[in-house]
């Protein structure tokens, strides 16, 4: 069951916020605690002073703070995922528990070719009938390899090593913990247009919460074209 206030993404995945603890004024407090001055309030010079800390790229008044995402997401999505060193994260384990059988199938439109060189590929729609074709041989792939999985499992094999059968295109979900400065860092690689179309799709996500909870902040990355402090 998808919780209500989950931003869906893919057919099967989600991007919800469990909790978080991050304002503006976080920002502003750690870089007034230099001159040993606090603010209860955002006043307007505050959203300069953010918007200063953003251009000339000093980064740490950004980590004073706190985001803890719930993620469900196919495992190749994971897995680029977890390549963010900095932030936290734990994830359900197929050693412990059975292995879902939600996979992911790309929508008819997002079926695509990849063109040119690498670094800098382009993405072409195919025609409808290839885009069909390969969702049924995903779904062929995946029913396959999940009958295999239930049935070693039945047969007593441990699930730690009957989980090898099963496809990167299985869902997975895991708990990421982040500070906004490396969330910015997340999102200024994996929403941007060279990022994989899957991962950017929940970079989206992402971004669409850090935008509510720091609007000031997300205003500032912006105006800074995305590049994080
Ligand atoms: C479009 C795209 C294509 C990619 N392709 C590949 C690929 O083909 N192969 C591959 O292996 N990876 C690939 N990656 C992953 C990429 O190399 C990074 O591992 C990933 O994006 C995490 O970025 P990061 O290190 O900035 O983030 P984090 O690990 O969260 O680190 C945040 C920041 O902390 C600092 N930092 C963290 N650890 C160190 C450290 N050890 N030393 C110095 N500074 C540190 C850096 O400033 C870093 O930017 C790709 C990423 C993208 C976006």
């Amino acid at each position: 069951m998808i919780a209500e206030d989950a931003i869906r993404v893919l057919d099967h995945g989600f991007v919800r916020l469990d909790d978080a603890m991050a304002t503006d004024l976080s920002v502003v407090n750690a870089a007034r605690v230099s001159f040993a001055r606090r603010k209860e309030e955002m006043e307007e010079a505050d959203e300069g002073l953010i918007r200063f800390l953003m251009r000339d790229r000093h980064g740490t008044p950004f980590e004073h703070n706190s985001f803890r995402f719930h993620i469900r997401a196919p495992i190749f999505v994971a897995r680029e995922w977890f390549r963010h060193r900095v932030g936290s994260f734990n994830e359900f384990s197929m050693r412990y528990a059975k292995a879902t059988d939600d996979f992911y199938v790309p929508e008819l439109e997002d079926v695509r070719s990849q063109v040119g060189k690498p670094g800098a590929y382009s993405f072409e729609p195919v025609d409808d009938e290839l885009a069909e074709k390969t969702r049924e041989e995903f779904r062929e792939v995946y029913q396959h390899a999940f009958e295999t999985y239930e049935r070693l499992v039945e047969a007593g094999v441990a699930r730690e090593l009957a989980r090898s059968v099963m496809p990167v295109g299985a869902y997975t979900e895991f708990f990421w913990t982040v500070n906004a400065r490396a969330l910015m860092n997340f999102v200024s690689l994996r929403a941007a247009e060279t990022a994989q179309r899957e991962i950017r799709r929940y970079a989206d996500a992402v971004e669409q919460f850090f935008a509510a909870k720091m609007p000031v902040t997300h205003a500032a990355f912006v105006a800074a074209e995305r590049v994080a402090p």
